[in-house]
């Protein structure tokens, strides 16, 4: 995006927002990590990976309440009751809490609840959900696409932006291509693209990216490399029995083995 409008987001946007690490107030020489389930399932689950995360000065945790499901026929998420169990697991322990809002409606709800509020995949483009998270104060990740080019994913910043939240986190995810041994591709050169582009922070969701969890260590290292602010990753106390994306989701011990290879 060159020679163009100037962006609210673009990189010679004149506001100055605080770094992703002090935002959350984490030490500068560590990399922002968001953790949890994809799913909240119930009080307990969610309960012992908070733990693990404060454990491991983890500071932000994730899970889902309203979940975007291909089938209509898979688990869709708790819903209000999610909410408020991620509600008060966080606090208990003192975390951010990251989750999904995928409704226009469904937004003052959400952060009546949530701390951080996400822009899944499917809905880098709902322009009108973009309009109502931007009309909120709280952080805003938004997720690129999974077939979104790197220019649509900084247009529907824009429009978060352009209702006067500038505070909004862009998360690689990954893109669909023919390779079939992830389940999306990682484009890691949109991590220093954004960077040179926008002024917004970037963090990779390694786990919808991948798909898999055997290769999460080096490919947490390769995105920090690249100048990624900080990385997202699935844990579930119990994986081989999670409700969502059990192939993908690490153990307590994968993540504190994850963690020590970025520098926890
Ligand atoms: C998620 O983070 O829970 C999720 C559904 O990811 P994505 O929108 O990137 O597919
Ligand atoms: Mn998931």
């Amino acid at each position: 995006i060159s020679n163009e409008r100037k962006l609210l987001v673009g990189t010679e946007s004149e506001v100055n927002l605080p770094k992703l690490n002090e935002m959350f107030d984490i030490d500068a020489d560590i990399p922002v990590v968001i953790a949890g389930p994809c799913a909240v399932e119930n009080f307990e689950y969610l309960d012992q990976v908070a733990k693990a995360l404060k454990d491991n000065g983890v500071k932000l945790i994730r899970a889902g309440a309203y979940k975007p499901r291909t089938s209509p026929y898979d688990f869709q998420g708790l819903k209000e009751e999610g909410l408020k169990i991620l509600h008060e697991v966080s606090n208990k322990y003192k975390l951010y809490s990251v989750t999904e809002v995928v409704d226009t409606r469904d937004v003052y709800l959400v952060q009546k609840y949530a701390d951080v509020l996400q822009i899944g995949a499917r809905n880098m483009q709902n322009f009108e959900l973009l309009k109502e998270v931007g009309l909120t104060n709280k952080p805003i990740i938004l997720k690129r696409g999974m077939s979104a080019s790197i220019n649509e994913l900084i247009y529907a910043a824009e429009y978060i932006a352009l209702q006067g939240n500038r505070n909004i986190i862009l998360c690689e995810r990954g893109i669909r291509t023919f390779e079939t041994k992830t389940r999306n591709t990682l484009d890691i050169s949109s991590i220093p693209i954004i960077k040179r582009e926008t002024h917004l922070p970037i963090i990779v969701d390694l786990s919808h990216s991948l798909g898999r969890k055997d290769i999460v260590n080096q490919l947490a290292k390769a995105v920090l490399a690249a100048g990624a602010d900080g990385i997202m990753v699935e844990v579930h106390p119990k994986p081989e029995l999670a409700l969502s994306d059990s192939k993908q989701q690490l153990n307590i011990d994968e993540f504190r083995g994850m963690l020590s290879t970025i520098g926890y």
